[in-house]
Order: structure tokens, then C-alpha cells, then sequence
């Protein structure tokens, strides 16, 4: 199947073929169609799937099919609303990529900076607008957008957008788009209210599930490391002093962790930023910025600030900690496989992460292989036994832990140099 026999039109397949994609993905050789014949969708699917392309694509092709009978030039026609600013940004810049030969505009909103470059944007006329939904109520409230001639909408990520609290701001912006219209719903997942909510704007979708989970943990080479909470600083800087790595983005579950990762690098000279709700919008997209070309080497992220990064070359993830949610695990790890690349992840799992561990590895379908030889091995049989730190008991330990060890391991037969060199 190539972008050809989905029925894309030339200028479309000249933009997608520059920025390199051979062939669909399974979302978009699914999606694509059924948006074409002008369907509702409803898509089970996650970032790293290739979704954005599923939907700009069809609504790219349609508005260009369409421009000669349309009488309001540009006005905003179709608007896609998504959590936060980084997947905004992102999503405007999959549409400006892929609707480079079609003389399509679009522009994007988002909270945290000022609006002027915005609304300036808004003023010259845009086709298509992509939204975080605080900043779209804003500037709608002002008088700078309306939604009366939109024919499409999308909302992205919705079960983040439940979950950081816009299901209000979600049903004051679908109350002002015109009824007749095409509508689009992803979600990676299905709670009844994400299914509630999709039933208010959809009409009768069409559905496409797309389970990531497997085929990602199946792409990019794990391996974890069983380390003392206290060691983990001095693991993750012999892991970085003792290989190459070109980019590597670490994730910590909070932003006070994050923080604290920044200055222990710089202690040792490794250049690191980190991105968090914290921060400013122009320091994190700066700190992205510098990450994509290279300036810095080292990445620290929370999760929310990690959706839609998308880091080509990315060559390592490391979970400094171990996320409570299996499925953000997929999603982290997701990060350095993305598309049809195949990536590396390492985590960290101390003694109080060792339940989370198990659901990640029930919901992957594989023991994630265990590193056992490194420095600090011993610091965490140290933590778990400290009435009983005798050979003995130690040895017990890892017995009860091996089950993890080398399990389902291509480089089981490796040296643990040879093993470590992977990355
Ligand atoms: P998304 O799920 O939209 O965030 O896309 C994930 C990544 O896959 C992005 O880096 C896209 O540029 C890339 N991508 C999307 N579609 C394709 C494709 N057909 N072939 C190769 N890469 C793709």
C-alpha cells in the first residue's frame, strides 16, 4: 500500500514523499479512506502512531479540493484542539509540511506566551487552526476567532484533556461549531466518559483501533536496571560518562526530580535542560530547540512536557523513574522507536517501583531483561536487607529477582560490555 493508492492527491504526495515516508502507517492506511468519503472517525490511537498525518492529510486534500468552491477565502475551515503546546506547535508544523504544494495556510494558538504574534497570525487569514483549548476561548471571547464557517474539527488526545481538566472549555468551543460538519475523536484510551464525551460530537464515526503497546515495546531494545533509590544519581552518571550517545531524553516523574537531574549533570560537566510545566513556554520550547539540533545532548522531561516531542535520532530513553501508568511507559519508550525506527530504553527501577514494573512488563507481554552487573547492584540489596547485608542473603535476592534476568534477551549471550556498547 503506498500514499498513491489511498487517492492523495500530487501536490500532497510531493510534500510527504521530501520529508521521507515511503508508506502508510497502519492508522493512516485505515483513517485516510474513511475521512476522505467525508465520515466521522473515531480513532484509538496515541502519539508515535503517525496520526497526525492520518488526519492532515485528508483535511488538507479536502480543503484543497474544495478551494475553488469556497466563497470564504480564508476563513478558518478546520480546527484541531489538542492538550498542550508542544503537540499544538507540532501538529501545525505536520500541516505546513505536508500542505507545502497547496497553498493551504494554518496558524497556532497556544497559553503562556503573549498573544500579539498570534492574533497578527489571525488577522492575515488561516484555513486551518490548531488550538490549545484555553487560549482558543480567550481569543475567541475577544472577537479574534470564530468557529461559524468550520466544516472540520478534531480532538486530539482526549483522554488528556479529561484528565488536565478541559472537559468545560471542550463544551463551550463544541457548542460553537456549525453541526454540519466532519468530526474527529482520538484517544488513546477508552474510559466511559471519553465515550460519553465522543457520542456529544460525533455522529455515526467510523472507528479505528490502533494498539501500539506491543508492536512499539517490540521495536526498541529495553533493559532494566535494579538500583537503590539513593544510587540512581551515580548510575545514571556512569552511564552517561561511560558510552556515546548523541541525544538522550530522560524522563522523571516530577518536575522537582527533573530539576534536581539538571544540576547533578552539571556538577560533571554534562550539559542537560529539562522541560516541565514549570517552566516557561519560551524556556521549553528554547530547551527543545536546543535538543533537536544537537546543542544539548541531555533532555530531562516530566511526562505532560514529553507529549509530542519528537526528537528524530533520538538514541536513548532513560526512565530515571519508573512511571506508575503502564501505558506512559509504552509512550516513553515510544519515543526513541518512533515510526518505523527501532530505539534504546533504559529504567531504573528501585525497590518501591518494582510493582510498577510488573504492570508495564503484564501490559507489554515480556519480561523487560535485567542489567545485574554494575556498580551499584549492591546498594539495593543493601536497601531492601539492611538488618542482613551477609552474602547469603544477597545471593537470595537476586535468585528471587532472576526471573527478570536476560528473559526474552537477544544479547544474552553478550559479554555485559558487549551489551552495554548497544547504545
Ligand atoms: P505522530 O503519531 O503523528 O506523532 O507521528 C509519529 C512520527 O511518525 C512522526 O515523527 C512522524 O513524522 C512520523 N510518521 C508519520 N507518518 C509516517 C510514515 N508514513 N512513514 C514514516 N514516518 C511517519
Amino acid at each position: 500500500m503506498t500514499f498513491k493508492d489511498l487517492k492523495i492527491i500530487d501536490p500532497i504526495l510531493k510534500a510527504v514523499a521530501e520529508v521521507g515516508y515511503t508508506h502508510p502507517t497502519p492508522i493512516q492506511e485505515q483513517s485516510i479512506p474513511i475521512l476522505l468519503s467525508g465520515k466521522d472517525l473515531l480513532g484509538c490511537a496515541q502519539t508515535g502512531t503517525g496520526k497526525t498525518a492520518a488526519f492532515a492529510i485528508p483535511i488538507i486534500q479536502q480543503l484543497y479540493n474544495n478551494r475553488q468552491q469556497n466563497t470564504n477565502y480564508r476563513k478558518i475551515k478546520a480546527l484541531i484542539v489538542t492538550p498542550t503546546r508542544e503537540l499544538a506547535i507540532q501538529i501545525a508544523d505536520n500541516f505546513t509540511l505536508y500542505g507545502k504544494y497547496t497553498g493551504i495556510k494554518n496558524t497556532v494558538v497556544f497559553g503562556g506566551v503573549k498573544q500579539g504574534a498570534q492574533t497578527q497570525a489571525l488577522k492575515k487569514g488561516v484555513d486551518i487552526l490548531v488550538a490549545t483549548p484555553g487560549r482558543l476561548l480567550d481569543l475567541m471571547q475577544q472577537g479574534y476567532i470564530s468557529l461559524s464557517d468550520i466544516s472540520f474539527f478534531v480532538l486530539d488526545e482526549a483522554d488528556h484533556m479529561l484528565d488536565m481538566g478541559f472537559i468545560h472549555d471542550i463544551r463551550k468551543i463544541i457548542v460553537k461549531i456549525p453541526v454540519k460538519r466532519q468530526s474527529l475523536f482520538f484517544s488513546a484510551t477508552m474510559p466511559q466518559a471519553i465515550v460519553a464525551l465522543s457520542g456529544k460530537i460525533l455522529g455515526h464515526p467510523e472507528k479505528v483501533t490502533i494498539r501500539p503497546e506491543q508492536a512499539t515495546a517490540e521495536k526498541v531494545t529495553q533493559s532494566v536496571y535494579f538500583v537503590s533509590k539513593k544510587s540512581k544519581p551515580k548510575l545514571l552518571i556512569h552511564l552517561l560518562q561511560n558510552e556515546t550517545v548523541s541525544s538522550v531524553l530522560i524522563f522523571s516523574r516530577t518536575k522537582h526530580g527533573a530539576n534536581k537531574i539538571v544540576k547533578l549533570l552539571d556538577k560533571v560537566s554534562i550539559k542537560a535542560e529539562a522541560i516541565h510545566g514549570n517552566k516557561s513556554q519560551t524556556a521549553r520550547q528554547k530547551a527543545l530547540a536546543n535538543f533537536k539540533n544537537g546543542d544539548t545532548a541531555v533532555l530531562i522531561a516530566t511526562d505532560i512536557a514529553a507529549r509530542g516531542i519528537d526528537v528524530e535520532e533520538l538514541s536513548l530513553v532513560i526512565n530515571y523513574d519508573l512511571p506508575n501508568i503502564s501505558e506512559t511507559y509504552v509512550h516513553r519508550i515510544g519515543r526513541t522507536g518512533r515510526a518505523n525506527a527501532s530505539g534504546i530504553a533504559i529504567s531504573f527501577c528501585d525497590n518501591e517501583e518494582k510493582a510498577f514494573l510488573r504492570d508495564i512488563q503484564k501490559l507489554i507481554g515480556q519480561n523487560i531483561p535485567a542489567v545485574l552487573e554494575h556498580p551499584f547492584m549492591n546498594d539495593m540489596v543493601d536497601e531492601q536487607l539492611p538488618e542482613a547485608k551477609s552474602k547469603h542473603k544477597k545471593q537470595q535476592f537476586w535468585s528471587k529477582n532472576k526471573g527478570n534476568k536476560n528473559r526474552n534477551n537477544p544479547n544474552k549471550n553478550k559479554s555485559q560490555h558487549q551489551s552495554r556498547k548497544r547504545y
